[in-house]
């Protein structure tokens, strides 16, 4: 008979064992939250756990679980252990997820240091790696040791330990090249910077879909150096919802510089009736020319008249 087979089968005498496996389990339970016996199952040869009802407030579902044992041709049935499980509708805490793990775009903060893998995809080494690497980079052990022993202040501003490379070494040619970066972005780290762009501000935004057109003919575009500068540029215009963002070059949007002419302020119509001028309205002659009637305002000949 198989081992498999003969664990299905419980030992009749410590499937018997109920009170026995009640008492243990209300030693370890505070008194009063043992309940009814749920059931019982083999755990191998003469071992049996019992499970009780776990009447306590907040853990729903859970059982007392007490593991019960003889020896082999022995009558005497012991108690092996007695412990609180969650049953099949217990109420559990979610999944532990490590931090690294946890972290999501923007939970960043003022002072907070994110470390970067070894390993990291995204990033490959910037130069050839036989030279030793800078004590700020993540690869090197010196580093390692800095960060285990943490409680080193970190100065504000002051960005790692840079220390000038030795002289001739490949860090110090890279250096004068402007190149001293142990870790550059790798293809994959291109890629995924490149499609979160394209997703945030791309050409298949309801943005860009509306925009009379694109940024590649904007005035507002700042191209962007290196391979990412061939599909993005940074937009300058800060009434547009990307100001200060990285765009891709197919992206677009209203304030685009070329699409609207701002039109002239309209020209308004010259006055039907001129009420700024003063009409001659001559009634008597003037005296120097005899029959000519002399001139007077509108307003006294009005009054005159009346
Ligand atoms: S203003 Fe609009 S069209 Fe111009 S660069 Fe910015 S997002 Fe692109």
């Amino acid at each position: 008979m198989s081992a498999a087979t003969r664990s299905r089968t419980p030992d009749r005498l410590c499937a018997e064992a109920v009170d026995l496996a009640r008492a243990a389990a209300e030693e370890a339970a505070a008194p009063g939250v043992v309940g009814e016996h749920e059931g019982l199952v083999s755990e191998g040869d003469r071992v049996v756990t019992h499970f009780f009802e776990c009447k306590e407030l907040g853990y729903r579902g859970w059982r007392w679980a007490v593991t019960v044992a003889r020896a082999s041709r022995a009558k005497i049935v012991t108690v092996d252990e007695a412990v609180l499980l969650p049953g099949p509708d217990a109420v559990l805490a979610p999944e532990w997820v490590p931090w690294s793990e946890r972290l999501r775009p923007g939970d960043m903060g003022p002072g907070d240091l994110l470390p970067t893998d070894a390993e990291d995809l995204r990033l490959e080494p910037g130069y050839s790696g036989e030279d030793e690497l800078p004590p700020n980079s993540a690869l090197s052990e010196e580093f390692a040791d800095l960060a285990e022993a943490e409680d080193a202040e970190v100065t504000p501003g002051a960005p790692a330990h840079l220390t000038a490379p030795a002289r001739g070494s490949i860090a110090a040619v890279a250096e004068e090249l402007g190149m001293r970066r142990a870790r550059v972005l790798s293809r994959y780290g291109l890629h995924s910077a490149a499609d979160r762009w394209e997703e945030a501000f791309g050409a298949k935004t309801p943005m860009a879909q509306a925009a009379p057109a694109s940024c590649v003919t904007c005035g507002f575009l700042v191209p962007i150096g290196g391979s990412l500068g061939q599909a993005f540029g940074v937009c300058a215009n800060e009434f547009s919802p990307a100001d200060g963002r990285v765009v891709s070059l197919a992206y677009g949007c209203g304030g685009h510089s070329e699409a609207a002419v701002m039109p002239k302020p309209p020209q308004p119509a010259p006055p039907v009736i001129d009420e700024t001028r003063v009409d001659p309205f001559p009634l008597r002659p003037s005296p120097d020319s005899g029959s000519v009637p002399a001139v007077e305002d509108a307003s006294s000949a009005e009054l005159g008249h009346s």
